[in-house]
C-alpha cells in the first residue's frame, strides 16, 4: 500500500532526479506486437492494478537493433508478492533477489521489482565489489544499477513508449557500448561486468566508448573475487553467443581471457590449434544461427584440445601407450584449467568423452566401427574429428571415410570396413554381401 502510494507520487514528480528521455510511437521502430503475448498481458495486467510496468533490458535493446529478442523481461514498481497475487500461474523465485515467474501458455516472463539504493545501503567488499543489492528502488535508480546505457532502456507496449533514462537510444545510433556512472566504480562493484562489455560489443557489434574499455585491463584481475560458478555461467554465455569467435576475440582484446581461459591464448600461436578452435568456434556460431542444437560441452571439449593433444603426444612420445598416454594428457589439460576456472563435472565428463573416443576413429577394421558409430557421443566426436582434420591435424581422408561409413546403409557398411593386415577394404566381405543370406548376417552383426 505504501510503495503503491509513494508510486504515485514519485511518478507525478520524478522530475525531482533527472527525467528520462521519453520516446513516443514515431520516434522508434518498436510496435507493440514485436513483445510477446505474454509480457504485453504481464505489463496490461499491472498496468491495470495501478503499478508502473516496462519491458526492460535486453529486449528493449535487440529489438530497437532490429535483432529478435531471446526473451522478454519484465520490471514494475509491484513488489514480489503484488505481482504473485495478481497472476494465477506464478510463483516467486530466487531468496537473494526474489523475482516473480510468471507463465503464459509456454512462455515464461521474469518479473522484477524496480531494485536501487546502491549507494546507501549496499555492502561491499575490499575491493569495491557489491554484495548485497536487495533494496527496492524506483525506476530512476533501477535505471542507474543497470551496467551500460543501452541497457537501461524501458518499454511501455501498451503506450508503445520508450523511456530512456541515460542516453541510451542515442547510443545504440551510434553503435556505442557505454557505462552508466563511473566505469572504474561499475567494475570495482561487478567485475563480471568487463565480461558483458565484451560479449555485448560482440554480440551486438558496438564499439566499446572509450572510457569504459580504457581501465577493464587494469582490473581484470578482480575477476578472480568473482564466484567461480559466475564466471563459468559467463563464458558459457560468450560461447553460446552465436558470436563466440567475435567475443573471444573481444576478450583478448581486453585482456580478459587469461582468467577465464588460461592455456587459450598460447593455443592460438600455434597455426594448427588456431585453425581448429576458430573452426570449431565458427561450426557453433553456424549452427545457432541455423537453430541446430548445441553443447558448451563441445566448444569447451575444443578450446582445451590443443593442450590435451599436445601432452597426448607428449605422453606417447616418452613410451606409453594411446589411451593412458590420453588419460593422462587430459588431466593435464583440465587441472591447468582449474586453477584459473575449473569446469564443472556435469561438463568435463562430455568433454572427456568426445576427446577418449578420438583414437578411436583410427580403428577401422573389426566391429569396432560400429560399436563407434552406436556410441551415444558418436555425433560429437566425429565433429570434432572432423574439425581436426580440417584444421591439419589428422588425415582428411579418414574423417571422409567415416562420413561414408556412417551415411552407408548396414550392408554398404561391411565392404567399407578395413582389413587389419593390409588396411585396405575386405575383399572377404565385399564378397559375403553378395549373397542375400549373408546381408541379413552382415546386419544382425551391426
Ligand atoms: P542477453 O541478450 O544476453 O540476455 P541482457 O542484457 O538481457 O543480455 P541479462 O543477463 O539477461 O542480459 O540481464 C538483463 C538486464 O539486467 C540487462 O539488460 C541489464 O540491464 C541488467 N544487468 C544484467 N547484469 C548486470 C550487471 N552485472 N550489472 C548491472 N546490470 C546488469
Ligand atoms: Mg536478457
Amino acid at each position: 500500500m505504501i510503495t503503491r502510494l509513494l508510486n504515485k507520487v514519485f511518478r507525478r514528480s520524478h522530475s525531482a532526479g533527472r527525467p528520462p528521455t521519453v520516446v513516443g510511437k514515431g520516434g522508434h521502430n518498436i510496435r507493440h506486437e514485436h513483445i510477446s503475448q505474454a509480457a504485453r498481458r504481464t505489463t496490461a495486467t499491472l498496468q491495470e492494478h495501478g503499478y508502473l510496468a516496462f519491458v526492460v533490458g535486453g529486449a528493449v535493446r535487440d529489438l530497437l537493433l532490429g535483432v529478435q529478442p531471446k526473451d522478454f523481461d519484465v520490471a514494475t514498481n509491484a513488489t514480489p508478492e503484488q505481482v504473485h497475487a495478481l497472476f494465477r500461474r506464478s510463483r516467486i523465485i530466487g531468496r537473494r533477489f526474489r523475482l516473480v515467474h510468471v507463465m503464459f501458455g509456454g512462455e515464461t516472463i521474469e518479473v522484477s521489482t524496480f531494485r536501487g539504493g546502491h549507494d546507501e545501503h549496499a555492502g561491499t567488499d575490499e575491493h569495491g565489489r557489491i554484495l548485497r543489492d536487495n533494496v527496492w528502488g524506483t525506476q530512476e535508480e533501477d535505471a542507474r544499477r543497470r551496467d551500460f546505457t543501452v541497457n537501461a532502456l524501458f518499454f511501455d507496449p501498451q503506450r508503445e513508449e520508450v523511456w530512456d533514462w541515460h542516453g541510451g537510444v542515442t547510443d545504440l545510433k551510434a553503435r556505442r557500448l557505454r557505462m552508466i556512472g563511473d566505469p572504474i566504480k561499475r567494475y570495482r562493484e561487478d567485475p563480471v561486468r568487463m565480461l558483458r562489455a565484451a560479449r555485448l560489443s560482440a554480440k551486438l557489434g558496438l564499439n566499446i566508448d572509450r572510457p569504459t574499455s580504457a581501465p577493464i585491463r587494469e582490473l581484470a584481475p578482480l575477476l578472480r573475487n568473482v564466484p567461480e560458478a559466475r564466471l563459468f555461467d559467463e563464458l558459457v554465455k560468450l560461447l553460446m553467443s552465436g558470436q563466440a569467435a567475435q567475443c573471444l576475440r573481444a576478450l583478448h582484446a581486453e585482456g580478459l581471457d587469461r582468467d577465464l581461459l588460461p592455456q587459450l591464448d598460447a593455443a592460438l600461436r600455434e597455426p594448427v590449434s588456431e585453425r581448429f578452435i576458430l573452426a570449431a568456434l565458427a561450426n557453433t556460431d553456424q549452427r545457432i544461427t541455423e537453430d541446430k542444437p548445441v553443447s558448451p560441452t563441445f566448444l569447451l571439449a575444443a578450446l582445451l584440445w590443443p593442450q590435451v593433444f599436445k601432452a597426448w603426444q607428449a605422453a606417447e612420445a616418452a613410451g606409453e601407450r594411446p589411451v593412458p598416454a590420453l588419460l593422462e594428457a587430459m588431466n593435464v589439460a583440465l587441472d591447468g584449467q582449474a586453477k584459473k576456472l575449473p569446469i564443472p563435472r556435469r561438463f568435463d565428463a562430455g568433454m572427456k568423452e568426445i576427446w577418449l573416443l578420438q583414437p578411436r576413429f583410427l580403428q577401422r577394421n573389426g566391429q569396432r566401427p560400429m560399436r563407434l558409430l552406436e556410441n551415444p557421443r558418436f555425433r560429437a566426436a566425429y565433429d570434432f574429428f572432423r574439425l581436426r582434420a580440417e584444421a591439419g591435424e589428422t588425415e582428411m581422408e579418414v574423417a571422409d571415410w567415416w562420413e561414408d561409413f556412417q551415411n552407408a546403409n548396414p550392408v554398404d557398411r561391411e565392404s567399407l570396413l578395413v582389413t587389419e593386415s593390409t588396411g585396405s577394404a575386405s575383399p572377404r566381405r565385399r564378397r559375403r554381401r553378395r549373397g542375400p543370406r549373408r546381408d541379413g548376417a552382415g546386419e544382425g552383426a551391426a
